[in-house]
């Protein structure tokens, strides 16, 4: 049969492959994805249950249950400051990921660029890819922590240059863009009259007390800025795949037409359920507060390693390690580490290309009884081979 040639240019994912071999194997320690193992809150499985069993199971509005866009509205008002109309500034959608496609395809024509710092969330650069237009992709330095450099991101832009996507807490890095940053991309993004997609989908998974801040907020940029942001990481509801976008009128109006042809609305007892997570009723505190108590448990095991070096991890799940002082690539430890102890984890060159060869990125999605484990492998592995 004949695909077309928008299926065909399509890059199969370097996670996805590592992720179906290691199933080969048993007694596998799993680090390759970003799917959290805790429970989402009790009162949210509860509400969802509540709603199949109320009936509440048919299509909703494209734009997602009015209350629930309430909720969305509430919950910015309070992350931001700022009032958004529930009726035509925000749009519910199957996951974040739903968010990120329909914003590029509302915003890109074919021949447009897009500019993406890296390492980066691969859809970013697949999807823009299969509109026709052309991902650009400045490299972040781990000298710099992993922040894009506003200088990097002027010297990108062309007549053709459309949007900047930022993603900050950053998967695969964990980096936060700093305050003062976002004002210099700010006068960049206005000066060029660039669009920015802000994904905040780990704003609430920032570590030691602090808090990431949003483009969002800046003077001049509401107007060009759509911010994606999610259940799945904040409330542990990979699975039920609900996400949102706050944006212009224009944007949500086109993104919330486009749903009607692929899925028509996010499954509707997990909307219910999203209500419900956004409730006073919710105490998600544990998934951040587990999640910090994993993270240095990763840094107190790094340190026993002197062959791997991370630059810190302020937030997210994800761990970027330079693997390069082991004499193997990424790619290599990746998959020596996993045929030879069983531990599953991503090279760095899948997020971003031939400048992170180097690197490999952890998901700490696992209790730390298991972490340790897995670093005890790591440690048997680098003492065999050396
Ligand atoms: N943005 C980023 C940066 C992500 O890492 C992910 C999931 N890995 C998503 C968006 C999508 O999340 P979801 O569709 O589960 O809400």
């Amino acid at each position: 049969m004949k695909l077309s040639n928008l299926a065909l240019n399509l890059t199969p994912s370097e996670p996805r492959r590592i992720y179906d071999e290691a199933q080969k194997y048993t007694g596998v320690i799993d680090l390759t994805l970003g799917d959290p193992d805790l429970p989402p809150p009790a009162n949210v499985q509860d509400a969802a249950c509540l709603a199949i069993k109320a009936g509440k199971t048919r299509y909703s509005a494209n734009a997602g249950l009015l209350p629930l866009r309430e909720a969305i509205a509430e919950c910015a008002e309070k992350e931001y400051g700022m009032k958004f109309d529930p009726k035509s500034e925000i749009m519910v959608s199957v996951g974040a990921m739903e968010s990120a496609y329909l914003c590029l395809w509302s915003l890109l024509n074919p021949g447009d660029e897009a500019i993406i710092p890296a390492p980066y969330w691969i859809n970013y650069g697949e999807v823009v890819k299969s509109l026709g237009a052309k991902p650009v992709f400045i490299e972040t330095s781990p000298n710099d922590n992993f922040v894009v450099q506003p200088e990097d991101i002027e010297k990108a832009v062309t007549p053709q240059t459309r949007l900047l996507v930022l993603n900050s807490p950053s998967n695969p890095t964990g980096a936060v863009v700093p305050g003062k940053i976002l004002d210099r991309i700010t006068e960049i993004a206005i000066k060029h009259d660039l669009f920015v997609i802000s994904d905040e989908i780990y704003n609430h998974l920032v570590f030691d007390g602090k808090q990431a801040e949003s483009i969002l907020t800046r003077p001049g940029m509401r107007e060009r800025t759509a911010v994606i942001n999610g259940f799945s990481k904040r409330y542990a509801m990979t699975g039920w795949r609900v996400g949102w976008t706050l944006g212009p009128v224009p944007l949500i109006r086109a993104m919330s037409q486009m749903t009607e042809n692929i899925v028509a609305c996010a499954p509707l007892p997990s909307q219910y359920a999203a209500i419900e997570a956004l409730s006073e009723r919710t105490d998600e505190s544990y998934i951040l507060k587990e999640f910090e108590k994993r993270r240095n448990c990763v840094l107190e095991e790094l340190q026993t390693i002197p062959q791997i070096t991370c630059s810190g991890i302020p937030a997210t799940f994800y761990g970027f390690l330079n693997v390069s002082a082991t004499g193997m690539s990424g790619e290599e430890f990746a998959m020596e580490l996993l045929k030879s102890k069983q531990v599953a984890l991503i090279h760095g060159s899948a997020y971003g290309g031939k400048a992170y060869k180097d690197f490999v990125r952890i998901a700490f999605t696992m209790n730390c009884s298991l972490l340790r484990q897995a670093f005890s492998r790591v440690r048997d592995f680098l003492k065999e081979r050396s």
